[in-house]
């Protein structure tokens, strides 16, 4: 049961995801998958060598692909969290570019339109009933925003200002282990509490300014099963992660507030690249250190732990100067 994992071929994957064209706009023109795994762009001249440039990743989904698609890839890591294994699943990408869409899902909720968020908590409730011969399984959720370098609890009920401390290896197994833990027992649960966490997170914000595209959301769930028999207790964790958009800010442009979080993305983007990446090179230092994300993130990364990465691209001609940076943030993380 513990090394039921043998259909994860490897720790790092990297699954690409193009989202449809929104109205009338000018496309690329020349976005082309092949074997569902490589995507070639034609890049104009103002971003160097004209050409066809060719990124190759674990999987490619095309803007047609539903949700469910995407998620069945997905499915084997859900498994291996009630194994015991942490499993981390980012979304990264432009604003605008559907890492909601694919965590989340859209505002309106049907089953079709769920993201990976729902569909995974759906398949811990389902394969824990499966299992309740063998094992008793207890699922807990906490849900937390990182912001300029300062974390912050989603699920709190009494204000938002309060600043956390990340620990790791605590006794409790938790990273922040003032964050809010509750305890979940069905998919109304989860949305109940997402819709909590949405609410929490757009605190901040105003039309003008949303904040959500600026700050990483983390959605953690923590497992723990007790072998009925033997009594042993294993303990599995799953990170869920809508990162800040990635797009590069104007430095001539961005000034105050926005230049100071505009740095802070930027700096915990890299970090993450940085470890995934050294992870990838199976490098012997790996700087989790250098920022808050990996940090938290650090006993979910690397070792026996999973991790999938999403990244994202908008199909607009104009997009095509940050497509080109997000692919090659996802080529140097990968280790296809
Ligand atoms: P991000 O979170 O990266 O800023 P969103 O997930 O909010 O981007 O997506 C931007 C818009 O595009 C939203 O209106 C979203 O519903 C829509 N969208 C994104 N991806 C898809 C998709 N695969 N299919 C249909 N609509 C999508
Ligand atoms: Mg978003």
């Amino acid at each position: 049961l513990y090394n039921q994992v043998q259909d994860l071929k490897g720790n790092i994957r990297v699954y690409c995801r193009v989202r449809p064209l929104h109205g009338q706009v000018r496309g690329f023109g020349s976005v082309e998958h092949l074997d569902e795994g490589s995507i070639t762009i034609t890049t104009p001249s103002k971003y160097g060598k004209e050409g066809k440039k060719s990124f190759t990743f674990n999987r490619v989904f095309g803007p047609s692909a539903s949700q469910e698609e995407v998620f069945s890839d997905t499915q084997p890591l859900i498994r291996s969290v009630l194994d015991g294994f942490n499993v981390c699943i980012f979304a990264y990408g432009q604003t605008g570019s559907g890492k909601t869409h694919t965590m989340s899902g859209p505002d309106v909720l049907t089953p079709e339109t769920m993201g990976v968020n729902y569909r995974a908590l759906n398949d811990l409730f389902l394969i824990s009933e499966q299992r309740k011969d063998i094992f008793l399984y207890d699922v807990s959720v906490q849900m937390i925003e990182i912001y300029n370098e300062q974390v912050r609890d989603l699920l709190a009920t009494d204000g938002l200002n309060k600043r956390l401390e990340i620990r790791n290896s605590s006794q409790s197994g938790l990273n922040v282990p003032d964050a809010n833990l509750v305890t979940v027992t069905s998919t109304s649960d989860v949305i109940n509490l997402m819709n909590l966490g949405q609410k929490n997170r757009a605190v901040g914000s105003t039309a003008m300014n949303d904040r959500s595209s600026r700050s990483h959301s983390c959605l953690t769930v923590h497992v723990q099963g007790r072998d009925l028999a033997s009594g042993a207790v294993l303990r599995g964790c799953m990170h869920l992660v809508d990162l800040a958009g990635s797009e590069r800010v104007d430095k001539s442009e961005a000034v105050g507030e926005r230049l100071k979080e505009a740095q802070h993305i930027n700096k915990s983007l890299s970090a993450l690249g940085d470890v995934i990446a050294s992870l990838a090179q199976k490098n012997s230092h790996v700087p989790y250190r250098n920022s808050k994300l990996t940090q938290l993130l650090q006993d979910s990364l690397g070792g026996q732990a999973k991790t999938l990465m999403f990244v994202h691209i908008s199909p607009e001609y104009d997009a095509i100067g940050e497509t080109l940076s997000t692919l090659k943030f996802a080529e140097r993380v990968s280790s296809v």
